[in-house]
């Protein structure tokens, strides 16, 4: 029997945080962003699509990416995180799924980005066509924002990134788009 709850649109919110190094390359949203510093970490530290894929596996009850991603696998060393973005797609949309039953379309999404420098506001509309493109949906249904934070905090002396996404999905069957 479907109760209202699971016959609904599903909000999900991921968050995450990278260290930022001299030296090391930034990608973020799958777009490498010419920059004098990268992220630290076992991915390739796009942090914005980890954010991304907390929020997707999040409207789903699916987990988060650590769950399904752990940094302790060899496998995930360096990973392109534009694969595990796929493949939380895939989880959302096959039959199967993890928890075996419902399959999900992407209404939308929106990821606020929180970066001092450098400025990305050039890239944001490849950022859009690129998750966009891995997603399977339109480049409207999809936001990319970004802010400094006026040189506060942690993000504000340059020693990382913070990255907020939403995602709304809504099951196959009611998808009305
Ligand atoms: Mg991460």
């Amino acid at each position: 029997m479907d109760s209202i709850l699971t016959s609904s649109p599903r909000i999900g919110n991921g968050y995450d945080v990278h260290a930022l190094k001299e030296g090391l390359p930034m990608r973020l949203c799958g777009v490498d962003v010419p920059s004098d510093k990268g992220f630290v970490a076992h991915s390739d530290g796009d942090v914005a699509i980890h954010a991304l894929c907390d929020a997707l596996l999040g409207a789903a009850a699916l987990g988060d990416i650590g769950l399904h991603f752990p940094d302790s696998d060899p496998r995930y060393k360096g990973i392109d995180s534009t694969k595990l973005l796929s493949e939380v797609v895939a989880m959302l949309s096959r039959e199967g799924n993890p928890e075996g039953s419902r399959r999900y379309q992407i209404v939308n999404v929106d990821i606020t980005i929180a970066l001092q420098e450098p400025k990305l506001r050039p890239f944001i509309d490849t950022m859009r066509e690129t998750l966009a493109g891995i997603m399977n949906i339109d480049i409207d249904q999809v936001s990319v924002k970004a802010t400094t934070t006026e040189r506060l905090g942690f993000v504000g002396r340059g020693e990382g990134c913070e990255v907020w996404a939403s995602a709304l999905i809504i099951p196959d069957n009611e998808y009305k788009y």
